[in-house]
């Protein structure tokens, strides 16, 4: 069965781009097969369903690969549609699992079998007066997609700054923002990067304020914003989507975007001091699952700490529940 048709691209020579589908309005989440000298790597792994497992099958029957040819598995950052496979796909292959520092301690914290990231989360809602059921709703979806990924294989500190494919070097970078420690990939002579989920073509990524993370992600994403504007990139390959023939371009756009929010903000802050009433006001055009909830108020969350970091509005608690007033 050809699944692969028009689902997988040969990026170089030695690596290859495969979309794995994941059960998201995104469709799929891009994946990498990657040779070096001396071995095999995969590159993200999908999010762990009976589809997704059974394409990985396909590609490596119609790739050649042995599975336990693969000797690690590097995943970019710790969001399940990205590492979610990670205990089905170590087991295949036996490969060693390594991540950025910052997003090795945040699988652990988030799909490591224990309740502390989802306690953590409705209680951070609940200061900004998210109402019942959907403060018990956000963190039933915390432990269901922790239920989902655990257990965890052993996940080791990715420390390398390049990795060297037969046809030259790809540096590490990691960018801030999107997650805390996300690891992207730059061809130096080619100028080809894999940008991950820190730039995507249509959609903008999430930039959201979660416990146990960086408490400051959208003044991290803006650096990180300003550094890709410029880098000497000639195609950027992001996880969800088509490849960014002007990273420089989208980049600019995705900085608009999220100083237009702020602005936005700051005007409904003129009525509305309640992150969660922000939320509504920021998102009254949409109808949300409570899935999306989550990421909507954790975002609204990650603008208005910018906006207090920066010193444009202050926070205050009152009675255990936070405001901010211009
Ligand atoms: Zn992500």
């Amino acid at each position: 069965m050809a699944v692969l048709s028009g689902n997988h691209q040969q990026i170089t020579d030695y690596l290859t781009r495969i979309g794995i589908p994941v059960p998201f309005p995104m469709k799929y989440v891009y994946c990498y097969i990657f040779r070096t000298r001396e071995e095999i790597i995969l590159i993200d792994v999908g999010f762990p369903t009976t589809d997704a497992k059974q394409y990985w099958e396909e590609v490596f029957e119609e790739l050649s690969i042995n599975p336990t040819d693969i000797s690690k598995i590097i995943l970019t950052h710790f969001h399940p549609d990205h590492s979610g496979l990670i205990s089905w796909m170590q087991q295949k292959t036996g490969a060693h699992v390594y991540m950025s520092k910052e997003e090795a301690k945040m699988i652990k914290t988030v799909f490591g079998g224990s309740t502390k990231q989802a306690e953590a989360t409705y209680e951070l809602f609940q200061k900004h007066a998210v109402p019942e059921p959907l403060l018990t709703k956000v963190k039933e979806n915390v432990l269901f997609l922790s239920n989902k990924v655990n257990p965890l294989p052993e996940i080791n500190n990715f420390n390398e700054s390049q990795l060297d494919s037969p046809d030259g070097r790809w540096a590490v970078h990691k960018y801030s923002g999107h997650a805390e420690g996300h690891l992207c990939f730059y061809h130096e002579s080619q100028k080809i990067m894999l940008i991950g989920d820190v730039v995507l073509n249509r959609i903008t990524p999430n930039i959201s304020l979660w416990p146990n993370s960086d408490q400051n992600p959208l003044a991290s994403y803006f650096s990180t914003l300003h550094c890709l504007v410029d880098q000497d990139i000639r195609i950027a390959y992001p996880a969800h989507g088509t490849p960014i023939e002007n990273l420089a371009q989208r980049a600019k756009e995705i900085i608009v975007h999220h100083k237009e929010r702020l602005a936005n903000i700051l005007t409904i802050l003129e009525t509305n001091q309640v992150a969660f009433e922000v939320t509504e006001k920021l998102f009254h055009h949409k109808k949300l699952t409570d899935h999306q909830w989550r990421f909507a108020i954790a975002e609204t969350l990650a603008h208005l700490e910018y906006l207090v970091e920066s010193e444009r509005i202050h926070k205050i608690s009152t009675n255990g529940t936070f405001q901010y007033k211009l």
